[in-house]
C-alpha cells in the first residue's frame, strides 16, 4: 500500500481566557492530516487497510450516516490506496455534500432503513458473503487496529502536557489514546469528552477495546442535548473560536470539546500553569450538515459590537 505518513503538528492557542487563568491550551492538529481523510478517521482506518492490503482484498464495505466522516474518508481513502469502496447509509436515500464527495471519490452508496442496518454483519454476509476481495469495515472504523492507529497520537507528541483531552463517539480514539500513555508509561492525564447522551456505555466499550475507564476522568456534561444537537450557544462558541484563533471546530465534535474545556477552565478545574492538549480530530465537513443553522447563527451576530 502506498506510504502515506504526516506527522500533525502540536499549536499552541492563544485566548484572553487561558491567561487570565494561567493555562496553556495546545491542540495537536489532526485535522491537518488531509481535508478529507482527516483526523481520528485516518488513525482508526491506516491499520485497517494495511490488513485488507496484505489479505489482497479490493473492495471496502462499511457503514455510517448520511453525514458521517468515515463514510467520506473511507471513500476517499479507498481512491487513494486502490480500493473499490461501498458505503451502507442508515435511512431513507437522501442527496448532500458529504455523499456528493463520496460519491466523486467512487463510492457506491447503498440506502437501509434503520432495522436492517442494526445487523451490519448480517447486510454485509448477505451482499457480499461470496465477493472473495470483500472486506468489512465496521461503522467508525471501531476495531483493535483503530486502537493501535490512535495509540500513534501519543508516540507522535514532541512536548509533555499534563492533560490531554478528546471527544468521543465510539471511544475508540480515546481508548487508543489510553493505551499509548500506558505503553509509553507517561504520566498525562486522559481526559474524554462524550458527545453522546447518556454515555455511560461507554465504560464498557473501552474495556471490550482493552482500556480500563478508571484511568480516564469522563466529563459527562458538554453533550448539548445529544448526538448532533448544535443548539446556538455551540455554534457561537464556534464562531468565536474560529475568529479569534483561526482554527475551525466541527459541530458534531471539537465544537463540544473545546467548549467544555473553555468551561473547565473558567471553573478553575485546571491548576496555574497546567499544559492542556486537546485533539483535533478533524471532522470539518460536518459544518456542511449545520450549514442552515450556522447562518441563523452569524445572521444573529452583531458583528460591529
Ligand atoms: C468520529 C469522530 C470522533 C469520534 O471518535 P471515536 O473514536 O468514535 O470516539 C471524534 N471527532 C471527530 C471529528 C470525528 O469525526
Amino acid at each position: 500500500m502506498a506510504d502515506f505518513n504526516f506527522r500533525s503538528p502540536e499549536e499552541r492557542i492563544y485566548h484572553p481566557l487561558l491567561d487570565k487563568y494561567g493555562v496553556q491550551l495546545y491542540v495537536k492538529r489532526d485535522d491537518m492530516i488531509h481535508p478529507f481523510i482527516s483526523g481520528n478517521k485516518w488513525r482508526k482506518l491506516k491499520y485497517l487497510l494495511q490488513a485488507a492490503s496484505r489479505q489482497n482484498k479490493k473492495h471496502l464495505v462499511t457503514f455510517g450516516g448520511a453525514w458521517s466522516n468515515h463514510i467520506v474518508a473511507t471513500a476517499c481513502a479507498g481512491a487513494r490506496f486502490g480500493f473499490r469502496t461501498t458505503a451502507y447509509i442508515r435511512g431513507e436515500q437522501v442527496d448532500n455534500s458529504v455523499l456528493m464527495l463520496c460519491r466523486l471519490f467512487g463510492m457506491k452508496l447503498r440506502f437501509v432503513d434503520r432495522q436492517s442496518y442494526r445487523d451490519k454483519r448480517e447486510l454485509y454476509d448477505r451482499y457480499h458473503g461470496n465477493e472473495t476481495d470483500a472486506y468489512f469495515v465496521d461503522e467508525g472504523g471501531s476495531s483493535l487496529e483503530a486502537v493501535r492507529g490512535c495509540a500513534e497520537i501519543i508516540t507522535e507528541l514532541e512536548n509533555p502536557y499534563d492533560h490531554i483531552c478528546c471527544a468521543c463517539g465510539t471511544g475508540t480514539t480515546i481508548a487508543g489514546i489510553a493505551a499509548g500513555l500506558n505503553e509509553q508509561q507517561l504520566n498525562m492525564k486522559p481526559h474524554a469528552f462524550p458527545v453522546l447522551k447518556g454515555a455511560g456505555f461507554l465504560q464498557k466499550d473501552l474495556l471490550e477495546l482493552g482500556v480500563d475507564s478508571d484511568q480516564l476522568v469522563w466529563h459527562y456534561d458538554y453533550h448539548f442535548g445529544g448526538y448532533g444537537k448544535t443548539p446556538p450557544l455551540l455554534l457561537q462558541f464556534i464562531h468565536d473560536f474560529a475568529r479569534q484563533t483561526g482554527v475551525l471546530l466541527d459541530p458534531i465534535y471539537t465544537g463540544k470539546l473545546f467548549f467544555g474545556i473553555f468551561d473547565l477552565v473558567k471553573n478553575g478545574y485546571f491548576p496555574t500553569n497546567s499544559r492542556i492538549l486537546a485533539i483535533h480530530t478533524g471532522g470539518l465537513t460536518g459544518l456542511l450538515g449545520k450549514q442552515d443553522d450556522l447562518l441563523r447563527t452569524l445572521n444573529d451576530t452583531n458583528d460591529h459590537e
